[in-house]
């Protein structure tokens, strides 16, 4: 396989290579482009509305006193994708004359922050959407913040007595919980405290269909899953609600095949069994069930290759609607049953994109020294001399055999110098040498349309590291835990050429701790692009980051939250700061792992006491090591720009 390379040729950078280079307008979605300054912008309402300079608003905020890392999020991209989802089911809908409608329920799982749940549950009219709630804790968000009169929610997850309790008396309020039987074991609970508090619940049914999903998240999904009835335990379910007089409580059927289905292919094969479950469900008598909930799982494409692979989806939006929407109608059609609602519980497709994290980077290291080689003489090691005339007859046209010539010499370099038949500084200066020549063929290599395959890890090796102030185990977990790809990029410089090819490291001390997979159109690279340093300040955007990310983030090497600030439009096309949500502290960080700022100011001050008793540091530098310590522990965990 061969990879095009996007710098070849020595004609002027424009931004439109930029754009093209790191795929914008592939996973962007409408929502991102690049300005005649060479930044990246944010467009919010995709074409309609104006755009917002992201190098200009992160500079801004950091005048007010923001820091970096900072997570900008864009409320009215959350608006914008939930009126999409809406706009594609409504358009299938009325394509095939189907006669239910179509309902948004957001998980709350994916993304809980109170100021992403409040914006979208404040869409209104026709596009206004219930909540999903996984647990108990999100059940009691769910009520607080949900309280328009019928407004639904969705309950799932494991259940005890109080939160079924609490779902039920939510009816009271004007709600409309639908508690979904995730397990077989729950319909006792739920027939019982149902019939103590005299409330005809509203019930949903999880199946395990025998569908799985596609991707990463395929367990979700299939006859192991986790949650779901099995066909038998929903025969078992229907007998028990009718033995109860409560199969008219049952109103919804509801499965989730995992999230980020990459093929629609899966998608069409649950639809298809639970349209059977559903009719089946109505022959034997359940006719108050009205509503399909296909769950969550709609995919993003983060790498914009719209594949079936892991971080990508081979299908559009459109067609995930008009799939459901057929497939239940000829279903229903068939049976000559009314058409049901359906639900979708769509929260990455809702999320992703409205949050950016933005980084600064903090200095870079370079594996091809900067130096020249140390000139080879007579007298030198004769694997010095051969490098060296290996590197000399180094041409345009012999630097895949010039490279396996060198790679050849550098093993043995390092082979003698293991048994001892080479002294350390003979074995530097092969390095050097080595290197020196690498970066030479890459050189060379840049300049073709395409870099053969077996230099790919020579790019990737010789790869600068970028230092990022950021950890990605807190603002991008999932690049870490499952590989899941980003679109990752510099936001400034975009109409100059990058140079330098380079991994992002973070601030934590784990070898894990960096960015080395980005996306590219073939699928994945090791290495990103980007300019050369030079001293103005670097930043870095990892985008489509608001779906999991935030809550999934750990506290690694005790990196706590970064601030976050949520930015809007106003009606002149300016940017308003609607709110800013501090990060951590590191007291804040501390305290989650139970230690107490004032404990820690009296143990180090005790110390210092005696250290100054027994004259080993003096007064001056003890007043020093103690504000550096008190001040420190209010400061934001990553590094400050300050003193930099
Ligand atoms: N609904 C349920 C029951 C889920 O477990 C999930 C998450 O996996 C979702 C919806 C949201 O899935 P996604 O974010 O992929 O749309």
């Amino acid at each position: 396989m061969v990879h095009e390379k996007p710098d070849a040729g020595t004609t002027p950078w424009t931004t439109r290579d930029s754009l093209e280079l790191y795929s914008v307008e592939r996973w962007g979605d409408g929502f991102f482009s690049v300005n005649e300054r060479g930044h990246l912008v944010v467009r919010p309402l995709q074409g309609e509305g104006g755009t917002i300079d992201l190098v200009e608003t992160v500079e801004n905020l950091r005048r007010r006193g923001l820091r970096t890392p900072m997570l900008l999020r864009f409320s009215d991209v959350l608006a914008s994708q939930v009126k999409r989802i809406h706009a594609t089911f409504d358009d299938a809908i009325s394509t095939y004359g189907y006669r239910g409608r179509h309902h948004s329920v957001y998980p709350i799982k994916v993304n809980q922050q109170r100021q992403v749940v409040e914006e979208l549950v404040a869409i209104e009219g026709p596009h206004a959407i219930g909540l999903e709630a996984g647990s108990k804790p999100e059940l009691l968000v769910a009520l607080a913040l949900l309280d328009r009169p019928g407004a639904m929610i969705v309950c799932n997850g494991f259940k005890d007595r109080a939160y079924i309790e609490t779902a039920l008396l939510a009816q009271r309020l004007g709600r409309r919980p639908i508690i979904v039987i995730d397990r077989f074991d729950e319909i006792d609970l739920l027939v019982k405290t149902a019939q103590e508090l005299g409330i005809r619940p509203h019930i949903g049914l999880r199946v395990r269909l025998s569908a799985q999903g596609a991707g990463k998240w395929l367990e979700s999904s299939g006859r192991r899953s986790k949650f779901g009835l099995s066909p038998g335990e929903v025969l078992a379910a229907v007998s028990r609600l009718q033995a109860d007089g409560m199969l008219d409580c049952l109103e919804l059927v509801h499965y989730h095949i995992g999230s980020q289905i990459t093929a629609i292919r899966a998608h069409k094969e649950a639809l298809r069994e639970v349209s059977r479950v559903f009719v089946g469900l109505r022959a034997m008598g359940a006719d108050a069930l009205r509503i399909v909930d296909i769950g969550g799982g709609m995919g993003v494409d983060y790498d914009g290759t719209q594949t079936d692979s892991n971080s990508s989806m081979n299908y559009s939006p459109e067609e995930y609607a008009r799939d459901a929407v057929d497939t239940l109608l000829s279903a229903c059609e068939e049976a000559g049953i009314e058409h049901p609602d359906i639900i979708t519980e769509a929260g990455r497709a809702i999320a992703a994109h409205h949050s950016v994290l933005i980084f600064d980077v903090i200095g870079h290291h370079g594996m091809v020294p900067l130096q020249p080689p140390m000139p080879v003489v007579e007298g030198d090691h004769r694997i010095l001399r051969d490098l060296t005339a290996v590197g000399d007859a180094l041409t345009t046209d012999n630097f895949l055999e010039t490279y396996h010539d060198a790679l050849l010499l550098r093993d043995e370099a390092v082979n003698s110098f293991a048994l001892g038949y080479l002294d350390l500084v003979t074995r530097g200066r092969a390095d050097d040498l080595f290197l020196h020549i690498c970066g030479r063929i890459l050189a060379e290599v840049s300049r073709l349309p395409e870099i053969p395959d077996e230099l790919m890890g020579l790019q990737r090796d010789l790869a600068d590291t970028y230092y990022g102030n950021f950890s990605v185990f807190q603002s991008a977990p999932d690049h870490w835990a499952v590989g899941q790809l980003f679109p990752v990029m510099p936001i400034q410089r975009l109409d100059e050429r990058p140079t330098r090819r380079a991994i992002l490291a973070d601030l934590t001390c784990d070898s894990d701790g960096k960015i080395d997979a980005f996306i590219d159109p073939e699928g994945s690279k090791p290495v990103l692009e980007v300019h050369a340093l030079d001293g103005a300040p670097y930043y870095v955007g990892v985008f489509l980051a608001g779906a999991y990310q935030e809550i999934l983030g750990d506290l690694h090497n005790l990196f706590g939250d970064t601030d976050a600030v949520h930015l809007r439009l106003d009606e002149e096309g300016e940017v308003t700061v609607e709110h800013v949500v501090d990060g951590d502290s590191v007291d804040e960080v501390l305290s989650y792992v139970q230690y107490e700022r004032r404990e820690l100011v009296e143990k180090v001050r005790r110390t210092i006491e005696k250290a100054l008793r027994r004259g080993e540091i003096g007064l001056e530098d003890s007043a020093l090591l103690r504000r550096r310590y008190e001040q420190g522990l209010l400061e934001y965990t990553y590094l400050s720009h300050d003193d930099r």
